[in-house]
């Protein structure tokens, strides 16, 4: 008993003399993302407890620390194919922690369109894989893209004809059904018969609506707005080749202020002068850094059959073979902030922002986002080598989950 009582006192005193060693789960040690200043990062319980200037910084090499990236728009990873006939759960803890390599702390699985009973199976997979507590902290939503967009080739991009369809709010109740009220953006087509009050059901309901794959006039895409449609999905892309100069989707949703946009920065799918341009009218608070990423990004490049199809995966991009046509993205997020960088000359915090603040303010995940006391520690540290994001440390809810060797 006696001793009890000592091991006690002394525990209360050493706690009020050293309250860095008792408070705190983990301190993390880098230089501030925003700023470059070095800082500790407190760590307590998965969130950030404090941030304290580091007045002797001694981190050898320089390694900054910023907020874990948040990807919502992501159709797979490491050969996993969120849309795929034969998604598993396993498959989904697979892609996650493939994921937290890349710097990826929480992302959106994108299923896109195809047989609605796939869609529903996997919606229900991907729920159920949310159920794990380790994995389930980095899936914040699912992206439902399509199958309610253009039909028409070139704004319906690669996804199959003959599964698009128009709008149908039962169905979809159906499919928000399997995924357990998981589905919180979807991508759509405004000037579809009944998009109008399917949207204001979605934003009634607490979606994201988003507009993409899409032909839609400036009315189509005005009364979209009106209904609550808030963002225009990797504008530029799911866009036909051959476009009227002064009536297409482009103008409008580079125009109206209500929208935000995504866009697929991996320097391939845009030019440097559209990303300067979209850049430029939208600038870092209204534009939102995504993927896109087939489920063959994270694989080592070469050759590979998808369905019917070969694909070739070069080092940051899949092609159709010999005719130098792109068939989908293959880089992930850290890509797309390096090729911000470059084409915009935007600096780091704000093209880290467009990958994890405004992602985390668009869906009200309010603990995500900003380095901030009571955030939750979903953290990276990493260095920049020629100009290039190189991840060294994922943390998820003040979790090490990654370490490069
Ligand atoms: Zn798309």
């Amino acid at each position: 008993m006696k001793i009890g009582i000592w091991i006690s006192i002394f525990t209360i005193f050493s706690t009020i003399l050293n309250p860095s060693k008792t408070e705190d789960d983990l301190v993390i040690e880098g230089f501030n993302y925003i700023n470059s200043k070095p800082v500790f990062i407190h760590l307590k319980d998965g969130r950030i407890s404090k941030i304290v200037p580091n007045k002797k910084s001694s981190n050898s090499p320089k390694l900054f620390v910023a907020p874990g990236l948040i990807d919502i728009q992501i159709n797979g990873y490491v050969g996993v194919d969120f849309s795929g006939p034969n998604l598993t759960e396993e498959d989904v803890v697979k892609a996650t922690k493939a994921l937290w390599k890349v710097g990826v702390t929480s992302y959106f699985p994108t299923v896109i369109t195809q047989d609605i009973s796939i869609i529903k199976k996997n919606l229900a997979i991907l729920a159920k894989a949310k159920d794990d507590p380790d994995i389930g902290i980095s899936i914040p939503g699912f992206h439902l893209e399509g199958p309610y967009i253009s039909p028409k080739k070139g704004f319906r991009g690669a996804h199959l004809e003959k599964y698009i369809k128009k709008p149908d709010w039962k169905e979809f109740l159906e499919l928000q059904k399997a995924a357990k009220n998981n589905i919180k953006i979807i991508t759509l087509a405004p000037e579809l018969e009944g998009a109008i009050p399917f949207i204001k059901n979605c934003v009634k309901n607490g979606l994201v609506v988003s507009l993409g794959h899409h032909n839609g006039t400036a009315t189509d895409i005005q009364n979209a707005v009106n209904a609550g449609a808030r963002m225009a999905t990797h504008l530029g892309n799911g866009c036909a080749n051959q476009i009227n100069r002064h009536h297409n989707p482009i103008w409008p949703q580079l125009s109206e202020d209500l929208l935000k946009i995504s866009i697929i920065a991996d320097g391939y799918h845009l030019t440097k002068e559209e990303v300067r341009s979209f850049y430029k009218v939208k600038g870092f608070d209204n534009t939102i850094l995504v993927s896109d990423a087939l489920d063959l990004a994270g694989l080592p490049p070469g050759e590979y059959i998808r369905g019917e199809r070969k694909l070739v995966l070069t080092p940051e991009v899949v092609k159709f073979p010999g005719e130098n046509v792109l068939a989908g993205a293959a880089s992930p997020i850290t890509k797309c902030i390096d090729v911000m960088m470059d084409f915009t000359q935007c600096s780091i915090a704000e093209a880290i922002k467009m990958a994890c603040s405004n992602p985390a303010e668009m869906f009200s995940l309010n603990h995500l986002g900003e380095i901030l006391p009571n955030k939750r520690a979903d953290l990276i540290l990493f260095s920049m080598e020629r100009n290039k994001i190189d991840i060294h440390k994922t943390f998820v809810n003040g979790k090490l989950v990654y370490s490069k060797k």
